[in-house]
């Protein structure tokens, strides 16, 4: 089989990885330089190493991008990562550093379209993935296709709003699915409550749920209350085969996963509920640099 490399850009930097077949055979990371110029050239070098790495040529190359991608322009509208490479034309400059094609698309999509094609998603033609972590991401297929709207800013799951009078969100909007239910939620809710200092992860407030903590539980309870409201819209709207939810808060527990799933099937209709599989996803971080690589694969060259 060829490979294909996957980029993924992300809060915590720039991956990139070799890819045959759905597997992972080479990963690399830095972090991602504030402007446009220093991400092009990090891309060029680790396309470098990547290069050198691979047993044979790399027949194109997929990049995850985060923000708002639109597919029309196939530039970058709004990026909270890398603000230098808003209303870049990202593919062309890509391929030409490259020397292969190049496609570009929303980061949370793509791992969605890795979970399908390789992790936990496969088999199915209705999924969802959530990826849980300071915000909340989404892709989803639907009757075998992923989802992109009209113009490619479909499946933003996280910003539906599941407390009309919750947190303003970065995206405008007041009570979204991602403020009221990621990792960065519990910390805010358990801080409110508890009135603690110092730095603090999801994941402490979980350990101190476990260990009786009832701030801490609260905080997950009110969290899972969230998802599950947000789960209960998306199995009546687009009758799911699988919600897979990802992300180091999903990855958890129980304790947080089994009160949402109760909270969504309150929440939708039974047949519904009950035709949908809520699991964990299975390719954890590496889903994005997968998807991209995958999605490349796909259709390479077909875009230019
Ligand atoms: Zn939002």
């Amino acid at each position: 089989m060829a490979i294909f490399a996957g980029f993924d850009l992300g809060g915590s930097g720039l991956k990139a990885g070799l890819v045959d077949g759905g597997k992972l055979l080479y990963k690399t990371q830095a972090a991602t330089p504030p402007a446009a110029e220093g991400f092009f050239a990090l891309v060029e070098a680790m396309w470098a190493d990547l290069r050198k790495e691979a047993s044979g040529p790399i027949a194109a190359a997929g990049f995850g991008l985060p923000g708002i991608f639109d597919l029309k322009t196939r530039r970058i509208l709004q990026s909270p990562h890398t603000g230098g490479l808003d209303g870049i034309d990202i593919e062309p400059a890509l391929m030409r550093r490259l020397g292969v094609p190049v496609r570009a698309d929303n980061d949370a999509n793509l791992a969605a379209y890795a979970e399908w094609r390789h992790g936990a998603g496969r088999g199915v033609e209705n999924l969802i993935l959530l990826t849980i972590g300071t915000g909340i991401g989404a892709g989803i297929i639907t009757d075998g296709k992923l989802v992109r709207g009209g113009r490619g800013y479909a499946g933003e799951a996280g910003h539906m709003s599941v407390r009309p009078d919750g947190e303003a969100c970065a995206c405008g909007g007041t009570g979204c699915l991602e403020t009221e239910a990621s990792a960065r939620a519990i910390v805010r809710r358990y801080r409110e409550t508890a009135g603690a200092n110092g730095p603090l992860t999801a994941e402490d407030i979980q350990g101190r749920a476990a260990a009786g903590d009832e701030a801490a539980r609260k905080a997950i309870a009110d969290a899972a209350r969230y998802l599950g409201i947000g789960l209960g819209i998306l199995i009546n709207l687009l009758n799911p085969e699988k919600i897979l939810l990802g992300g180091g808060v999903a990855e958890a527990g129980d304790d947080f996963l089994l009160p949402a799933a109760a909270e969504a099937r309150r929440r939708s209709f039974p047949d519904a509920f009950r035709a949908c599989r809520i699991e964990r996803a299975a390719l954890g971080n590496d889903a994005g640099l997968i998807g991209a690589a995958a999605w490349a694969a796909e259709t390479p060259g077909r875009s230019f």
